[in-house]
Order: structure tokens, then sequence, then C-alpha cells
């Protein structure tokens, strides 16, 4: 049974070719590159091929690329190191209900430390009004963190109207942009951004290391204190081999956007379409144009969102549900109830999200496997579909 693999917005597989390129650099090319030997030198320019790529990719300066443990940290750091470094301004932040945990956990665990957080709404497709974020600020007003696009519904926010906003009022803004780097165009400057997240496992790269773009002249502490390493903004010895593989799968992100958007998007529309065809009562989350081009995301009613992703994997098909698919939580997820749907119609959802090796057929397989999988499990609740 060949698995079907739908869930890219949690994290891909590393491209072989990256993994190649990362190999030498555990065993040839092993020195700290903090040494003036051959070998530690070679490193670091490894680390600086790579640093020069990733900032390509974003339209970045190569000193304004922070390599970090991944985009949890890239977020904790953003927000707590301009947070803290700016409290002689203020303490006030504001933010949206539905970012990833590494932003909202950040900006929970600041207001227990004094630091006063607003939630934006947002409306029934996940956007966020920037006319909103203008009457949110405030006099004491130091950060905006909105993410450029969401994980769980796909849409993509007006983040350079949200930047133009920020600059106007002098504000530093924060994007989280872990679900689009590499997949769409992100520059820095188009976006207005002061601050922007990445990850490589999200991208065809290894787990555990990303980055943080900070704009020239951003004051932000630093939390990692030690070495000199990162020009004393993140101590640590690089992640030599981490770092390598990131820098090969953004530079084949970044040739490869443009079509494989496009293709993502033409198997995506099919598959979204598809399911709204064959199987009744199932609607859309999230914006239906302004998505990423791999995000299907649906609720389908009378049916929990973990019991068909559990009939699925016995299929090899692996998706995601509103309620964090088998994982600890049985919480509907913060995203879906900030688009205002209710808790039943959050745990009947089914995220989708596809990647570089989604094929036709795949999406046919699962148009053919889903609609089954659902008739099943109504049948076999038919209390539920009562309610
Ligand atoms: C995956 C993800 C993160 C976390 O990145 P890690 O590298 O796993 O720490 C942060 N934000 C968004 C939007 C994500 O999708």
């Amino acid at each position: 049974m060949r698995r079907i693999y739908l869930d890219d917005a949690r994290t891909t597989p590393v491209r072989p070719e990256v993994v190649q390129a990362m190999l030498p650099y555990f065993t040839d090319v092993f020195g700290n590159p903090s040494t003036i030997y051959a070998c530690g030198q070679e490193a670091k320019g490894a680390i600086e091929e790579a640093r020069s790529r990733v900032a390509d990719l974003i339209g970045a300066g190569i000193d304004e690329i922070v390599f970090t443990s991944g985009g949890t940290e890239a977020d904790n750091f953003a927000i707590k190191g301009v947070v803290h470094a700016n409290e002689s301004r203020g303490k006030h932040i504001i933010t949206t209900p539905i970012e990833h945990h590494a932003v909202l956990e950040t900006c929970h665990f600041l207001e227990e430390n004094g630091c006063r957080v607003t939630y934006l709404p947002v409306d029934g497709n996940g956007l966020v009004d920037p006319a909103e974020v203008r009457r949110a600020i405030a006099s004491d007003t130091v950060l905006i963190s909105i993410m450029h696009a969401n994980n769980e519904v796909g849409t993509i926010e007006p983040i350079a109207e949200i930047g133009k906003v920020a600059r106007e009022a002098g504000v530093y803004f924060h994007t989280d942009a872990v679900q689009t780097a590499g997949h769409l165009p992100v520059n820095v400057d188009e976006m207005g951004v002061d601050l922007l997240s990445m990850s490589a496992h999200k991208l065809y790269g290894p787990k555990g290391i990303g980055a943080l773009y900070i704009r020239k002249g951003t004051r932000l502490v630093t939390f990692m204190h030690g070495g000199e390493q990162e020009r004393g903004r993140r101590a640590s010895t690089e992640n030599v081999p981490g770092i390598v593989g990131f820098g090969h799968a953004v530079a084949l992100a970044g040739e490869e956007m443009s079509a494989e958007a496009e293709r993502l998007t033409s198997l995506r529309n099919r598959l979204i379409d598809g399911l709204m065809e064959k199987i009744d009562h199932t609607r859309l989350n999230g914006h239906p144009t302004q998505r990423l081009p791999n995000n299907a995301n649906v609720s389908i009613a009378y049916v929990e969102g973990e019991s068909m992703c559990l009939n699925l994997d016995f299929d090899g098909i692996c998706v995601s549900t509103g309620s964090a698919c088998s994982s600890a939580s049985t919480e509907p997820s913060h995203v879906m109830l900030a688009l205002g749907m209710s808790p039943l119609e959050a745990h009947s959802s089914l995220r989708m999200s596809l990647g570089r090796w989604t094929t036709e057929e795949d999406i046919a397989t699962v148009l053919e496997v889903l609609p089954r999988v659902v008739g099943k499990l109504r049948a076999m609740s038919p209390l539920l579909k009562n309610q």
C-alpha cells in the first residue's frame, strides 16, 4: 500500500538532495565553526552560504538572519526579545487568536508577567482587518505579531497592509511565516515586517533548525547567553548539518516555488470540489481564495474528525483534524473557535495539506476512500445526525 501523506503543514520529509548535502557535515567537515583551522573554517563558510540563501529567499540582508532551533524559538525570540528590549516604551502587544501556540503561549506568558495583550478578532474566513489593527494601537504598543498564513485553515493575512499600519505608528511588526516561506513569495520590505520566523522542516529541510529575520536597527534582547555565535545574538555551537540542509532546501524551494504553487493549487481545488460534490453537509473552512496553495480544510457534519483520521490511516492516508488528530489534546482547535465555529463543527473538521510528492492519483484515492469512510461512520452514529 502506498502511503498518502497529506500533513505537510505539520512537517515534511527531507528531500534526498538535502540529506546528501548535509552528510559531509556530520563526518568530514565536523569542525567547530568558531575555530581557526581548516575544517572549522570550512564549516563556517557553509553556514555563511546557507545564511545568504535564506536571506535571498526573503529579500533580507545576510547579517539580518539568525539561525534558531526552529519556528518556535524564532517566535519566542522575536516576541520576548522585542518586549524586553523596549519596556521603557510600553508593554502592549497586538496579536490574533489564530496564531500558532508558539506565539500564543509566549503572549500568555508575557501577560502573566505584566504585559497587556490584545487578541484581534478575525472574520469567519480567518482574516484580520488592518483597520482593526490600527484601532488597537495605543501609546504603549511595542509589538504587533500576526502570522503570514494560518497553519490550520490556510488563510493568508494582508501582511503588507498591516505592515503599513505598523510603520506609520512606529510599532515593531513580527510575522510568523513558517507556512509560507519557500512556498509563496515572501519579501520583508514589501511586507513591511521587522521580524519574520521560518522553519526548515516545513519546506523539505530537517527538523530542529529555523531562522529569525531581524531588521537592522531592531532593538531586541538576546536570551541565549554564552558564546559569540550568530554575532552574539544566539549563543551555542551551530547546528552545521541542519543549517546546511536548511540552506539547500531553501534554494530548491525558491527555484520551484511558482510552478509548485500552481500545481498544488490545482490539485487542492480538485480535492475540495470533489469532497463538496461527493459528501453532503461538507463546508470549506478558511478563505475560499486567499489561502495556502496546499491547504484543504473542511468540516464534514455528523462525523468526528478523529474517527475519520483513524479510518483514513487504515488505508495509509495521513491527515489532521481540528482537534489535533490522535495527539494529546481533545480540545477543539482554538483557530476553528476563533472563526466562529461551534465545538461540534471544529471536531468534525479535517485538514489535508498537500506536498511536493502528492499526485493526481493520490487525490483520486482520497476522493474514493473518504466518502466511503464518512458513509460508514454516519451509518454507525445515526444519533449524531438527529442532533
Ligand atoms: C510548525 C509551525 C511552527 C513551529 O515550528 P517548529 O520548527 O516546529 O518549532 C510555528 N508556526 C507555525 C505557523 C507553524 O506551522
